[in-house]
């Protein structure tokens, strides 16, 4: 599908619930996706992207920095500590603070650098074993923690789990971030973004839908 379509979607989703299409960021999700692809999308006049992994993003995001201006690059999968000095250079912001032991990593770092991202808490709605994020239920309190450690969280993020609605996901997510003062949600994929917007999701991330099936890296 192509950008314009998805925009186009994104807008009537945003009508329909009553809101400003300018408030939802689209993240274009370019793991995994070839160079000729990502740049059809930069061509365009796309500037927000997301990526999964430290090391992919930092093999491609410099050079598109130089050609392109205004990149805004979210990190969206998981993060290794001893990656995050990497993934303040590298990114706009993360999306995936999950655990207590990453903030004091970030809090540590940010005084070092004097500069940390706009930070979203992963929360784990469907308390999934596999899966990362804060528990519903410790949610506050991580909020609570992050903030006594001056770390700049801007909203939540969340996964919902595949078998499951996603809206309950959402709606969730929305009471957390609403109880707790923070305005922006993370969440929101291919193919429940527009439930996500009606939701109030303010960044949504759309991979598939808007580059195609992901190409495995070869020998994969
Ligand atoms: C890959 C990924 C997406 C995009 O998924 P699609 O279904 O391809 O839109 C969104 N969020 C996260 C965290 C991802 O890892």
């Amino acid at each position: 599908m192509r950008l314009t379509d998805i925009t186009a979607r994104i807008a009537k989703a945003a009508k329909d619930a009553d809101r400003d299409p300018a408030d939802i960021t689209l993240i274009a999700v370019s793991k995994v996706q070839p160079n000729e692809r990502v740049e059809s999308v930069l061509r365009e006049g796309h500037r927000s992207f997301g990526e999964n992994r430290v090391q992919e993003a930092a093999g491609k995001w410099p050079d598109f920095r130089e050609t392109y201006e205004g990149i805004d690059l979210h990190l969206i999968g998981p993060l290794q500590s001893n990656k995050a000095r990497q993934a303040f250079e590298l990114f706009d912001a993360i999306h995936t603070l999950d655990r207590p032991k990453l903030a004091t990593t970030f809090a540590r770092l940010a005084q070092e650098t004097g500069q940390c991202p706009p930070l979203f808490i992963q929360v784990n709605t469907g308390e999934e074993p596999q899966k990362a994020g804060i528990a519903p239920a410790d949610t506050d309190a991580f909020i609570k923690e992050c903030r006594d450690l001056d770390l700049p969280v801007q909203g939540l993020m969340c996964i919902p789990p595949v078998d499951e609605t996603p809206s309950l996901h959402f709606a969730l997510l929305r009471k957390l971030a609403d109880r707790n003062g923070l305005s922006q949600l993370s969440m929101g994929m291919s193919d429940d973004f527009e439930q996500a917007v009606a939701f109030g999701a303010t960044h949504i991330r759309v991979g598939s839908a808007l580059f195609g099936e992901r190409v495995p890296p070869s020998g994969a």
